[in-house]
């Protein structure tokens, strides 16, 4: 079996091993694929394996060899599931990889909302600690998260396990997801409707995968519904927000600021509004990356593209 990997860089810049997948089969990893040359590489290998570059119903027409597309990744969007299910080729992903780091990094991205570590470490650096007048300053507000509400869109995975954390902070939660388990309602824990989590929430937190029905879903209509002064944090997809009222909001004060791990063209684009966004807190997509869940996502992928060889397909999305 013929085995590529279109863009192997980001999971493994080099202190990861392909040896799993070479043992599979004759392998061949591109770091990165341009569009203009993803049908000539997969060309008539079987196992297509892709992290962020599109396989669309066109390159699947175009390269008739493929029997199985594995995603780095648990966001499976970058591939026309689709097209491939009406093909037979089965698209598994890697769902459980990054539970734990992704979780953690939303509480990243929050408590550098409610405390500035940074700005205030590079104000002590700066020398504003050593000519202050009191043993404290503090340079922004901020904000003690107990008892504040968590809303949570997309009770799924990753949700659950940053409700923990939340809960963990004395927060309360509040969750929205299309499918409810109300077992895993408690004392500090509630399932409402979309409705109810952006009126209640002082946080908002994204966890839905990108659907059709989820795109845009943080919009001028959503944000009027929101608190004053809520704090939105996205690790989920950027194409859940749009940017421009996000940015009108920052702006306003109406959101008072935002964590985002993901926006809606990555890499970012110079003209992204958000960039000049009053408030905002941008990182490159990192949730994913510390070193042990990208060991465990490498792990897994072997796994799935073993299952699939063996004939008994794990992980299949469509
Ligand atoms: P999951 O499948 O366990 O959970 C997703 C949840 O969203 C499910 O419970 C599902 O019912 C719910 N959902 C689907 N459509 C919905 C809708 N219209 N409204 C509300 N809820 C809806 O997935 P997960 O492991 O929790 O991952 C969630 C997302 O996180 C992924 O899809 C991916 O986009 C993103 N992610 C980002 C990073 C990163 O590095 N930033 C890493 C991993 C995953």
């Amino acid at each position: 079996m013929k085995i590529v990997v279109l863009d192997g860089y980001t999971l493994n810049p080099g202190d990861l091993s392909w040896e799993g997948l070479e043992s599979l089969g004759s392998f061949t990893c591109y770091d990165r694929t341009p569009a203009e040359e993803i049908v000539g590489r997969i060309g008539d290998a079987e196992i297509v394996i892709t992290n962020k570059t599109p396989i669309t119903s066109e390159t699947l027409s175009a390269c008739s060899g493929v029997k199985y597309i594995g995603v780095l990744a648990t966001g499976y969007n970058v591939v026309d599931v689709k097209a491939a299910a009406e093909k037979g080729i089965p698209v598994c992903n890697i769902p459980t990889y990054g539970t734990s780091a992704v979780s953690q990094f939303v509480f990243a991205l929050l408590l550098n909302i409610c405390h500035h570590v940074q700005d205030h470490s590079d104000s002590v650096f700066r020398g504003d600690w050593t000519s202050n007048q009191d043993w404290t300053y503090w340079n922004f507000p901020l904000t003690e998260l107990a008892d504040k509400t968590m809303g949570i869109i997309g009770f799924g995975r990753i949700g659950q396990a940053t409700a923990k954390i939340a809960q963990g902070f004395g927060m309360k939660v509040l969750a929205f997801d299309e499918y409810q388990n109300k077992d895993l309602e408690n004392d500090t824990l509630k399932y409402g409707s979309l409705d109810e989590v952006l009126a209640q929430s002082d946080v908002i937190s994204l966890h839905c995968p990108l659907f059709p029905s989820t795109e845009g879903i943080i919009n001028s209509e959503s944000i009027a519904k929101m608190k004053d002064g809520v704090i939105l944090i996205n690790t989920s997809r950027g194409p859940l927000v749009v940017e421009k009222d996000l940015a009108e909001a920052l702006n306003s004060g109406k959101i008072r600021a935002a964590g985002l791990d993901v926006v809606s063209t990555e890499p970012i684009r110079e003209d992204n509004v958000l960039l000049k966004a009053k408030n905002c807190f941008i990182t490159p997509h990192i949730a994913w990356a510390p070193s042990e869940s990208r060991s465990r996502l490498m792990n897994i992928a072997v796994d799935n593209v073993k299952a699939f060889l063996e004939g008994s397909v794990q992980n299949r999305v469509n």
